[in-house]
């Protein structure tokens, strides 16, 4: 009962009138989702820390020794779903309710960690709560990282009363992570299964594509006159998703474009569009994002405007710990498959710290979206694997 409880009370902070979430680092809807998971974390007795940048943990302070980390995200992108992110943090208050109905008593203790601006949906750069705490981008790199306004991440933590130079302790104090998460595709319908155990993140970026023209008047500028952005971002666009296309198990998604001064009788000066692109290998995405930058080049050359590339956050490919993956995936024949989302468990995998993630069944494979979903039977399915998992990973040594 525990879980939908701990999901009921959570499901409305943040939703919109279209049923799809805003929950922005440091906006009012995930501070809401934040002081949640403090209340429900702090009526299980469970000791709540956070670290100078925002990133949260609950501890069921047992036994001796580095923690066994679970745990997710509360951030979400712009009208996101109820799943990426909170699931991982329910089931896994949910998870702790379990053991000690079980009366499970651990060996270490167990935490359960919020980081921060997971999404990269304020600021440009994905996990940056866990890049900071694990060192992966310093104080000094942070100081440039702004959202659109031209809020420094250190200014808004600070007008969050949080203190970016009192660092995280998170290195010291952790053994391994484990994160819960709805899966984001449908690998786990199609192998028939509940639940699956993911042995490695695709590498995935995002470069911001920057077309500069010549604003002029929508009518009395002849059509051979003209140098306009948006014909070089438009074949861009198209140039991306065939080469995501014709490249092998790959990704290529112009979500985002901002156009200057965006006024519908006038030829744009300028056109940013965000490239989103991902691949099973790091050198098939490099070659897929160089032949997009070159047809942009090309295409740019021939409509007389410029374009600029900036690489804004590239991450290489991860693999998990394999022998902690087949350890928890093993007794339980679930499936060992792969994610192309990015995650804070590969920012901890990359730190050093063994990490190993659990994916939930989601029917139609959305994400992202208002439709991202899970079965109940599967969420609580879910809470049973992760309760499971800590019981081993916290368990006596065997
Ligand atoms: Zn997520």
């Amino acid at each position: 009962m525990s879980f939908e409880s701990l999901w009921g009370d959570l499901a409305p902070v943040g939703r919109q009138a279209g049923g799809g979430y805003f929950r922005q680092p440091f906006g009012s809807a995930e501070r809401e989702a934040v002081a949640w998971f403090v209340e429900a974390a702090q009526a299980r007795g469970l000791a709540v820390t956070g670290d100078g940048f925002g990133n949260l943990r609950a501890t069921w302070q047992a036994g001796s020794g580095p923690a066994v980390l679970t745990g997710s995200h509360l951030d979400s992108v712009l009208d996101g779903g109820a799943y990426d992110g909170p699931l991982g943090v329910a089931s896994a208050l949910a998870a702790i309710d379990m053991l000690r109905d079980r009366g499970f008593s651990p060996s270490r203790p167990i935490s359960v960690a919020v980081f921060v601006e997971e999404e990269g949906s304020r600021f440009p750069t994905a996990c940056l709560g866990s890049r900071l705490a694990t060192g992966a981008v310093d104080l000094d790199r942070a100081a440039t990282i702004r959202d659109a306004d031209g809020v420094s991440v250190l200014d808004a933590m600070a007008d969050a009363g949080l203190d970016p130079s009192a660092g995280s302790d998170l290195l010291n104090e952790v053994g391994c992570f484990v994160e819960l998460h709805v899966e984001q595709g449908r690998t786990l319908v199609h192998r028939d299964a509940a639940i699956g155990v993911a042995e490695c993140i695709w590498p995935h970026g995002r470069w911001r594509f920057d077309f500069t023209g010549e604003a002029n008047h929508a009518g009395a500028t002849a059509m051979a006159d003209r140098r306009d952005p948006m014909l070089s971002y438009a074949m861009t666009a198209l140039a991306a998703n065939k080469q995501a296309r014709l490249a092998d198990l790959s990704r290529a998604t112009f979500g985002r474009v901002e156009v200057t001064p965006n006024g519908t009788n006038a030829i744009p000066s300028r056109v940013t569009g965000w490239l989103d692109a991902r691949s099973a290998s790091e050198e098939v995405l490099a070659q897929m994002v160089a032949a997009i930058t070159a047809q942009a080049a090309d295409r740019a050359g021939r409509d007389g405007t410029a374009v600029a590339v900036t690489p804004e956050s590239v991450s290489a490919a991860v693999d998990f710990d394999t022998g902690l993956a087949a350890r928890i995936a093993g007794p339980h024949g679930w499936p060992v498959i792969g994610s192309q989302a990015g995650h804070d468990a590969g920012i901890l995998q990359q730190a050093g710290i063994a990490t190993a993630m659990l994916f939930v069944r989601n029917p139609t494979g959305v994400s992202h979206s208002p439709a991202e979903s899970a079965e109940l039977v599967d969420c609580l399915a879910g809470v049973g694997a992760l309760a499971d998992t800590l019981a081993l990973l916290a368990g006596d040594p065997p």
